[in-house]
């Protein structure tokens, strides 16, 4: 895939995403193509292989060779060659991000944003030599235990459109430092940006067929799931996929962590600090047009807090489509969109701010808009307050105390994230304490935990054992080995000799 050459929104041709096996572009067997949407300009940017089994045996039979190379490659010499990815990716940053800002429909700062995120999971791959090695203890007189994390071979994963090369970077880098070869199949709506990555990578020094792309749709992770030859199994995407491909890789007996869909509840109470919250609570529901999982697309009032309600409003109206709020990935997620927005309002929720059929931006007439949305008086069991709508709508839900606020927060099926806004201490200790949620913020709207700390919601919004990064990740990748050794050959009277 050549540099892509956009410095602005102007549409601009990518090609054809295609596969990369053994260091090489080749089609998907079938000759199957489908078109891959700029959401902004709404016309093609390009087109994407759709793969199938046969690409699948293909990618795995020359990863299983490459591999044992790999594994074999001393960790630290491993590190260094994801160094210097590191350093190809930095100077390449402004390509990326306006690649990702096409293909993808956010603004180009998003775009950037998420590229860097990105990069941050790749400094905690280098890390891992020096950071989360096993250990080595004498035991007994003369010998000893010892832990080594060894790779499992071949892993997959499998991701989504909202974050093309951010929530790769959650598994690629950990799967390989650990001496695995990874095989991803990127979102067919967003397959380019990982594209200039794993060329990057084999630029940096990355053996050809120790990190390769199959691009398809279903029918691809169908194949990585039921291939033998993969030993591990990631994914990320909507719950009711993340549970399929779950029960699918697991009834095969294959380690899986599929992280799924959300409903991320922002509880405001009234001590809480006006213009920073209501800042907040705009930036979490309106940020990358509401299509991300840690979106909150719930804010739920409690006692009187109109003041904060009025400025959320207020700052919602000054949002620009194009500009600070960028584009939705499809005609059809526009028409989910707005279709929950005519259910709520039917069901009875009070329209603060209505985005259907915002005036789309001048450049970009044919793009996928839909403007911030403010829903009020919305209850938990309406779909606006209890389904993923996955985009720039904000749902608030009335309580009257905080228990009952905490309470709505835990009923619902999800557990990615939740936060509470507050200026006192103990109020915030006494609602984290009670979420059930994988990932808390207290007057943070979007609490990603930065490296090392770990990504992973709970319930429904994760299914599997542990979290996607940090520490857990690298887990997920290796098994442990244990080795008790006596090298003093002398003989001592322990029940270990
Ligand atoms: P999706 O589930 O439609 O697709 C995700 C991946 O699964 C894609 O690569 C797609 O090709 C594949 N896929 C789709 N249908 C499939 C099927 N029936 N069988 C097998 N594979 C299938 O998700 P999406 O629309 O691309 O992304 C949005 C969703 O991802 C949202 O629900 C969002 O919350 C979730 N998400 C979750 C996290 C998290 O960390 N929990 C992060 C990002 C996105």
């Amino acid at each position: 895939m050549p540099h892509f050459p956009a410095t602005d929104y102007t549409l601009t041709d990518a090609g054809t995403a295609q596969n990369r096996i053994g260091g090489r572009w080749v089609a998907a067997l079938s000759g199957d193509t489908l078109g891959v949407l700029n959401p902004r300009i709404g016309h093609d940017m390009g087109r994407v292989a759709m793969s199938d089994a046969g690409d699948v045996d293909e990618a795995v039979a020359i990863a299983e060779v490459a591999q044992v190379g790999w594994a074999a490659t001393p960790i630290k010499a491993r590190a260094q060659i994801l160094h210097n990815w590191r350093v190809l990716l930095e100077a390449h940053l402004d390509e990326l991000s306006w690649l990702v800002a096409h293909e993808n429909g956010k603004i180009v700062s998003e775009a950037r944003a998420s590229a860097l995120k990105g990069i941050e999971c790749l400094e905690m791959a280098i890390a891992v030599p020096n950071a989360i090695q096993g250990g080595i203890l004498e035991v007994s007189k003369g010998i000893n235990c010892q832990h080594r994390y060894e790779a499992l071979g071949v892993v997959a994963g499998v991701v989504p459109f909202n974050f093309p090369v951010m929530v790769p970077m959650w598994m690629a880098p950990l799967a390989l430092i650990a001496g695995n070869a990874f095989i991803l199949k990127p979102s067919e709506k967003t397959p380019f940006g990982m594209c200039r990555f794993v060329e990057l990578a084999e630029e940096a020094g990355l053996p050809p067929g120790v990190f390769q792309l199959v691009q398809g749709g279903r029918p691809a992770v169908e194949a990585l799931v039921d291939h033998p030859g993969i030993k591990a199994f990631a994914f990320v995407g909507s719950t009711r996929v993340a549970k399929l491909v779950y029960g699918r890789a697991t009834a095969l007996g294959k380690r899986a962590l599929c992280l799924g869909g959300a409903k991320n509840h922002l509880v405001v109470v009234p001590d809480a600090d006006l213009q920073m919250t209501a800042t907040n609570v705009v930036a979490s529901s309106m940020g990358s047009a509401g299509q991300r999982c840690m979106a909150a697309s719930v804010m739920i009032a409690v006692g009187d807090v109109q003041d904060i309600v009025d400025a959320v409003v207020a700052q919602c109206k000054a949002l620009t489509l194009g500009v600070e709020v960028g584009a939705i990935v499809d005609a059809d997620a526009v028409a989910r969109i707005t279709q929950h927005i005519d259910f709520a309002v039917a069901a009875g929720a009070t329209l603060l701010l209505d985005g259907r059929n915002a005036t789309p931006p001048a450049d970009a007439p044919d793009g996928c808009w839909v403007g911030p949305t403010v829903l009020d008086n919305v209850t938990p069991e309406m779909p606006a307050g209890c389904d993923e709508i996955f985009g720039p709508v904000l749902s608030i839900i009335r309580a009257d105390t905080l228990d009952e606020a905490i309470a709505i927060e835990n009923d619902n099926p999800y557990g990615n994230a939740a936060a509470i806004y507050t200026s006192d201490g103990g109020t915030a200790e006494y609602a984290i304490s009670r979420f059930e949620a994988g990932m808390c913020g207290v007057n943070v709207g979007v609490p990603v935990p930065r490296e090392p700390f770990a990504f992973g919601g709970w319930n429904d919004s994760r299914f599997g054992h542990g979290d996607i990064t940090g520490a857990d990740g690298y887990r997920f990748w290796t098994r442990g080995k244990k080795v008790t050794s006596k090298w003093a050959l002398s003989s001592d009277n322990t029940w270990m000799s």
